[in-house]
Order: structure tokens, then C-alpha cells, then sequence
């Protein structure tokens, strides 16, 4: 019997994780539940999957959570709880899928101690990436990737891999992008976007960040970087490939000229289920693939003129140093500038470059240090964002 704790449990990511679970009361048991202020949801959960406890950050949500439940849970509050609760010895499985740098401290608590780590929150990688990856190595944690691209990446990649790729023969890893909802959208089109058209994915059905990171294409971009650190590749080894319908969801090339990849309908519960069960496989309650019904799998490049922010994440690779923390940092003050209509959906791109423009040379090599070039790139990017005016 593993037991389990789900970061961000009220999200979509969460959710998800929480349908497998229940399909295999034999394998899992639930130890904590956590998210940030929705205690009406997370009160649903608690009643129906049993949690010994559960986590609000915000302190008020926390009470009212309490209230509600009447003592059946317990019930903490507050940043330190969370990460508590992340490194607590009572699981074996942390889910980290809270979004966005929120994700950072309690993601790491969980690598310290150690823990089976299901990553689904790439902005923490992202923002931290050799700390990170550092830490998970000198606590032996074992890291399993959830994002759809580096689970089906981990899936096409021999275990060990000793020697990296390298030693494993391989020569390229091909991430796959949908292209959003805007795929082929003139400027002037895309120009017009409001937030409830970028929140609507085609394939996937996702909290609002990123489902806007996936429209603007920043989604991939963070996605690049992610592979880089869990693969341990050079940005020249990651190529992007665009595939509207979301089957293949990333693919790796070997010397010999062979290519696996990884299909299946676009359902998070496969690679959720799959990193719960590593080396094993259990049901994941997804359809099956139906090929002769799909009949179509099409593939094009990337249109880095009308989706600039992809290539705005090589940049900050190519830079090293903070430049990824402060691309995630402007990143996220942009998306939720737009989400809240303060900022036109193609002045996402502007705000990221102006703020990586004007910290780029940055360095961050402890966890202070990144956190204080987080704090001073959301300063610098809502200056611009004031600035542009909408
Ligand atoms: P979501 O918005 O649906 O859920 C976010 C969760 O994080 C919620 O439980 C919320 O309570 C919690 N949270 C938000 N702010 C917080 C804060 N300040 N403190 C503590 N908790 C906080 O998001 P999602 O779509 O489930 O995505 C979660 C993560 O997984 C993101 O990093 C995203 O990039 C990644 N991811 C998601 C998908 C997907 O299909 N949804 C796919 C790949 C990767
Ligand atoms: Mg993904």
C-alpha cells in the first residue's frame, strides 16, 4: 500500500489524480489533500475520498474548511503546513500539481524528504532548475514526470540510463505541442483574444494558467527548459513539433535512425497512473485508442512569427543563470494581467522579453537568491504592464 499526498488537489491536475486513486483502493491510500482557497471544493473531496488531512494555504479558507467538516480531517492552514505536510513521513507519493513559483517551497520539501515526486509543476523546475535537480539527486528522490511531453519521454527512454543520453544512444527528444486554440490565427485575430477564447483548449481540459501558456505557446517553451533539466539534454538535442490532435505526445530520436513515441487519447489520467505505478501499469480509466477512427495524425513546425514566446524560452535557456526564473516570473504577471482583461493577449511575448531584457544577466544560485529574482521580475514585469495600459 503506497500512501499519498496531492499538492494542489482542487485543480484539474489534482482531480485526475484523484479518479485513478480511487479505481485502486488496494494500491492507495490518501494522506493529505492541499490547495489554496477553494474550501467548498476541497470540503467535496475530503468528504468523498477520506484524506487524513487536509491543507489550505490561505488561512481563512482553512476555517471555514473546519467548519464544514466537522472534525472527520484534519485541518491545517498556511504555507508552513503545506510544506510540512509535503515532506511529512505518513506518504510515500507526493503529487506536486500546484500551479505556478506558488508550487516552489512545498515541491521542494517533498524532494528533501526524499519522496516519489509526480512533477507536474513545471514552473517550480523551471525557476530552480540545477538547485532543483541538485537536491533531488543528494535526497534520492525519484523524480516521475506528469506533463503529457516528459512522461511519454521518461516512457521512451531505456531504465537505468547510465551515461545520460549519451550512453543511451539518443539523439534528439521531439516535444509535441496541440498549438492552442489560435493555430493559424491571423495577427489581427489573435490581437482580439479575449480570456475566455485562450482558456478553451481544443484536446485538454486545464486550469486557466495554462491553458493560456498553452495558447501563446509559452506552455512549450516552459516544457523545453523542463526537459532540459529531467533529461539532462542540451537545448540543441529539443525540437518542437507541432501535432493538433494531441495522440503523440512526444517522441525520442536514437542514433540508429529509430524513433519511439509514446500515443494515447489526450487523457492526463494515462501519465498520472503511469507514474503512480512505475515500473508497474494499472488501469487509468481512459478510452481506449481507436487509430482506424482517428485515420489522421498531421505535424508541422512551430510558427515562432505569430507565437514569439516559444522561442523567448530558448533565449533564456541559451542565457542560463536566472533568465528561466525571471521568464517564468514576467510569464506569470502577464498571463494574469490578461486573465484579469489588464493586458492584450499579444502583449504577453512584449512583457516577457522587456523584463528578461532588462534582468537577463541575473544570476540565482541558491534558493533566496532565486526567490528574490522572482519577487523583483514580477515587479519589473507589472511596471510594463501598467505601462502598456489596456
Ligand atoms: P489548476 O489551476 O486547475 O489547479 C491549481 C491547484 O493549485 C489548485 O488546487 C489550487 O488550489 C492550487 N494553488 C494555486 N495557487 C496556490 C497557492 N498560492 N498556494 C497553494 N496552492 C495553490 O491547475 P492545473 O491545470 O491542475 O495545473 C497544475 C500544474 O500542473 C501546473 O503547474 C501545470 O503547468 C501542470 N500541468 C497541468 C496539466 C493539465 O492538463 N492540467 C498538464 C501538464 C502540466
Ligand atoms: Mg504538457
Amino acid at each position: 500500500m503506497a500512501r499519498l499526498t496531492i499538492l494542489g488537489a482542487t485543480g484539474t491536475i489534482g482531480r485526475n489524480t484523484l479518479d485513478v486513486v480511487a479505481r485502486h483502493p488496494d494500491r492507495y491510500s490518501l494522506h493529505a489533500l492541499t490547495a489554496n482557497t477553494d474550501w467548498q471544493r476541497m470540503a467535496e473531496l475530503c468528504r468523498e475520498h477520506r484524506p487524513a488531512v487536509a491543507v489550505m494555504t490561505d488561512v481563512d479558507a482553512a476555517r471555514e474548511l473546519a467548519t464544514a467538516l466537522d472534525g472527520e480531517t484534519e485541518v491545517l492552514a498556511g504555507p508552513v503546513a503545506l510544506a510540512a505536510v509535503a515532506a511529512a513521513p505518513d506518504s510515500d507519493i507526493v503529487m506536486a500539481a500546484i500551479v505556478g513559483a506558488a508550487g516552489l517551497m512545498p515541491t521542494l520539501a517533498a524532494v528533501r524528504a526524499g519522496k516519489r515526486v509526480l512533477l507536474a509543476n513545471k514552473e517550480a523546475l523551471v525557476m530552480s532548475g540545477a538547485l532543483f535537480m541538485e537536491t533531488a539527486r543528494r535526497y534520492g528522490a525519484e523524480l516521475v514526470p506528469i506533463d503529457s511531453e516528459h512522461n511519454a519521454v521518461f516512457q521512451c527512454l531505456p531504465h537505468p540510463r547510465a551515461g545520460g543520453l549519451a550512453g543511451a544512444g539518443v539523439r534528439r527528444i521531439v516535444l509535441t505541442a496541440s498549438g492552442g486554440p489560435f493555430r493559424g490565427w491571423s495577427p489581427e485575430r489573435l490581437d482580439a483574444v479575449t480570456p475566455e477564447q485562450a482558456v478553451a483548449h481544443p484536446n485538454w481540459v486545464m486550469g486557466p494558467k495554462i491553458s493560456v501558456d498553452s495558447a501563446t505557446m509559452m506552455n512549450k517553451g516552459l516544457e523545453v527548459i523542463e526537459a532540459c533539466w529531467l533529461f539532462d539534454a542540451l537545448p540543441a538535442q529539443v525540437e518542437v513539433v507541432v501535432h493538433p490532435q494531441s495522440i503523440v505526445h512526444s517522441l525520442v530520436e536514437y542514433a540508429d535512425g529509430s524513433v519511439l513515441a509514446q500515443l494515447s487519447n489526450p487523457d492526463m489520467r494515462t501519465p498520472i497512473a503511469h507514474a503512480l505505478a512505475w515500473p508497474e501499469r494499472i488501469d487509468a480509466g481512459v478510452a481506449r485508442l481507436d487509430l482506424a477512427q482517428l485515420a489522421t495524425l498531421e505535424f508541422e513546425a512551430p510558427d515562432h512569427g505569430r507565437f514569439p514566446c516559444l522561442q523567448l524560452a530558448f533565449d533564456a535557456l541559451a542565457a542560463g543563470g536566472a533568465a528561466p526564473a525571471i521568464l517564468n516570473a514576467a510569464n506569470e504577471s502577464a498571463v494574469a494581467a490578461f486573465l484579469d482583461g489588464r493586458l492584450k493577449f499579444t502583449t504577453i511575448a512584449r512583457i516577457i522579453r522587456t523584463t528578461l531584457d532588462a534582468l537577463g544577466g541575473r544570476t540565482a544560485s541558491d534558493l533566496d537568491a532565486v526567490l528574490a529574482v522572482d519577487a523583483e521580475a514580477r515587479t519589473r514585469a507589472e511596471r510594463e504592464i501598467r505601462r502598456s495600459g489596456h
